[in-house]
């Protein structure tokens, strides 16, 4: 640290990305990232934007914003797009929790950072001991709520009716549902937009359309919602979306139907591999997500993770209190799942 941070940054601590490994390991299921390459109309639709690369994007991202707008159903008005989702959350906290934020003490773990960058107040709201997340904990706060729908890591899903009751619950606060992982099986909590103009939605291409490296993330929400988080990009960087992004986020957005038999995979591979690790003798929460959160009660999981990463496996431990326990598991391919469960299966049955 420099004698010229401002101190106001001194304390903060930083999101603690997943392991990017410089040398491939054998079988990366660690960092949600989808296990299949996009759509095979990205490459043309990138290398094109390529050619153009010397002049400024669209800075209203127009192209991909309509067809993302006639997909989900909604208005063009109702969409904006970041730079990943992770920029549009960032601007929520900066500029949408005037009287502080609320979320779950297990949830996604930028939401306790960008609220320490922007000196938002912190209120977290413990799910319950088996991990749900009780919407009358969240009746009349007050302030901004926020939560992931399917929720990280426990990949548990609220339904769209619990999430009216939320919104119901809290006129006048905002409630931002973070749907990186929706395509995987819960109910989207979009069409609620018609009649609720408290919600925000949150969504993302990095995992159920395979664009992680790309950076690409959206908002839905009233007309008035995204114009404040468009006054946060134009007062930022306007041009948060380079060519190539915009470009494969349209090409993807014209392949639906790779885009759906991509995740019903990930469903089917996920439904198969929690059968047969809970036959092995270890536990999984009902995931919704094309991750699985399992645990053993014998093994430790931060012992599991090193047995695993010594059969070059990557999978994902927190260093968390509640969650010591549990280890995130990437949906990958058949072929990897299969591999992964003969390991996890040795380990305990011995
Ligand atoms: C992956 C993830 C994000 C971030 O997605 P990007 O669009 O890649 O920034 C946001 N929220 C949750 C819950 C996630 O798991």
């Amino acid at each position: 640290m420099s004698i010229y941070l401002d101190s106001r940054f001194s304390k903060l601590i930083p999101y603690a990305p997943g392991e990017q490994p410089k040398t491939p390991v054998k079988i990366k299921l660690n960092t949600n990232e989808s296990p299949f390459p996009p759509s095979p109309k990205v490459r043309q639709a990138v290398m094109a934007a390529v050619e153009t690369m010397r002049l400024y994007p669209d800075p209203t991202a127009s192209a991909v914003i309509e067809a993302l707008a006639q997909t989900l159903g909604v208005r063009p008005g109702q969409v904006t797009l970041g730079n990943g989702s992770d920029e549009i959350l960032a601007f929520c906290f900066q500029a949408l929790c005037p009287n502080g934020v609320a979320f779950p003490d297990i949830s996604y773990g930028f939401y306790p950072v960008y609220a320490q960058l922007y000196q938002v107040d912190i209120h977290t709201i413990p799910l319950r001991d088996d991990f749900t997340l009780a919407v009358e904990d969240y009746a009349g706060l007050g302030r901004t709520i926020v939560f992931a729908n399917p929720n990280a890591p426990t990949g548990l899903a609220l339904s769209r009716a619990q999430i009216a009751t939320m919104l119901e619950t809290n006129p006048g606060s905002l409630v931002i549902v973070d749907e990186a992982y929706i395509d995987f099986g819960a109910e989207s909590a979009i069409p609620l937009l018609e009649q609720y103009d408290n919600l925000m939605v949150v969504g993302t291409f990095s995992k159920s359309r395979a664009m992680a490296g790309a950076r690409l993330g959206y908002a839905v929400a009233s007309e008035a919602l995204i114009a404040d988080l468009n006054l946060i990009k134009y007062s930022f960087n306007p041009y948060n979306l380079n060519r190539m992004t915009l470009a494969a986020g349209a090409a993807v957005l014209e392949d639906a139907s790779y885009f759906e038999a991509c995740a019903q995979k990930i469903i089917n591979t996920r439904i198969i591999a929690k059968d047969k690790l809970e036959k092995s003798g270890y536990y999984c929460t009902d995931s919704m997500a094309n991750f699985i959160f399992v645990s053993h009660p014998e093994y430790e999981a931060e012992v599991l993770q090193g047995r695993l990463r010594a059969e070059g496996i990557l999978v994902r431990w927190f260093n968390q209190s509640r969650i010591k326990n549990w280890l995130r598991i990437t949906i990958g391919t058949e072929t990897q799942m299969d591999e992964l469960v003969k390991i996890m299966d040795s380990i305990t049955n011995k």
